[in-house]
């Protein structure tokens, strides 16, 4: 798929958007980059963006021109001097090896061929293992002089403080509910979907635009659904055993996130004209539902319990069911 690389086309952190713009309009880019914050908020498409710049042979003010020989290979995600690394993931782990990073350095210490300067995106740096991770420090340390690195981390924390220290970090930003609406709508999303989407992402367009692909929206109803049925006193056995069977069917992350629904909707209900809700738009909803605090705190703590026990091999479906049983009898 061809990909359009423009400023324009990137949602949200716009003061260091700028700053970038700025850096590569001078051309004084930062050798090594290290673009920290949450997954999903177009760090991945940010750095793309900083390589066509860089990579392009007639930017203007920073803005490639999207018509050279050197953009057109951009697009086509094919340009001899861009060069991306990323976690292999298996069954068991999600891992950047060092035979990737020895690949990486390799092209790294090349001669350009189409443009002035090499890019070098590590997305998900986090993921390197401890003989990988020493081996790109090495090459932060000495640096060949027409390569720009640019790493990618959700969790800035879990690299070498020495990396750490080798780059210039830009932290991202969560977007803001409007932002993701107005991105979603760009998509083609429907107006009241996005606006539901916008709210429940947490920040993440990413999250937002896979929760649409999986329906996974749809599982904040099913958590208000079910905290009204147990403040009505109206959830029966056969609803538990029903909503088994449903849940069984589920992947654990389905499950974790329909918990995690609940537990967003229980501390609105705590919240409620105390703090600004998290599902603002719910808001008339969460009115009408009225817990005790002792009753509150004893359901949140359920839901924390049984996101534990999510980790272990616990059978999906008696999980589910314990927990439901839990919430009631917790009011
Ligand atoms: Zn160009």
């Amino acid at each position: 798929m061809e990909k359009i690389f423009s400023w324009k086309n990137i949602v949200g952190n716009s003061d260091k958007i700028a700053q970038l713009k700025k850096f590569s309009a001078d051309k004084k880019f930062p050798h090594a980059l290290l673009f920290a914050g949450v997954e999903g908020i177009g760090k991945r498409k940010i750095a793309e963006t900083c390589a066509a710049s860089l990579i392009c042979e007639n930017p203007i003010d920073g803005e490639p021109c999207g018509t050279c020989e050197s953009c057109k290979l951009m697009a086509a995600n094919s340009h001899p001097d861009f060069y991306v690394v990323e976690p292999e993931d298996t069954k068991t782990a999600r891992n950047i090896k060092i035979g990737q990073i020895r690949d990486l350095q390799r092209e790294a210490f090349l001669r350009p061929i189409q443009a002035e300067r090499r890019v070098v995106i590590i997305d998900g740096a986090e993921f390197m293992n401890k003989a990988a991770a020493n081996c790109i420090l090495k090459t932060l340390e000495e640096p060949p002089s027409q390569t720009i690195f640019i790493l990618l981390t959700a969790n800035r924390a879990g690299l070498l403080l020495t990396i750490r220290s080798r780059c210039m970090t830009i932290n991202f930003d969560k977007l803001t509910a409007a932002q993701i609406k107005k991105s979603l709508t760009a998509y083609g999303i429907d107006d009241a979907k996005a606006q539901k989407l916008s709210v429940i992402s947490d920040g993440s367009l990413g999250r937002a635009l896979t929760l649409e692909k999986s329906g996974g929206y749809e599982l904040r109803d099913d958590a208000l659904t079910l905290i009204k049925q147990v403040y009505k006193k109206e959830l029966t056995d056969e609803i538990i055993f029903a909503k088994g069977k449903i849940f069984e069917t589920y992947s654990r992350e389905n499950f974790s996130d329909f918990v995690t629904y609940v537990q967003k909707i229980l501390r609105d209900v705590f919240a409620f004209n105390k703090f600004e809700l998290y599902n603002s738009d719910l808001k008339d909803k969460i009115a009408e539902i009225k817990f005790d605090e002792e009753n509150l705190y004893r359901m949140i703590a359920e839901g924390t319990q049984v996101q534990r026990r999510l980790k272990s091999n616990a059978n999906l479906r008696l999980l589910a069911e314990s927990y439901l049983m839990r919430l009631r009898m917790a009011v």
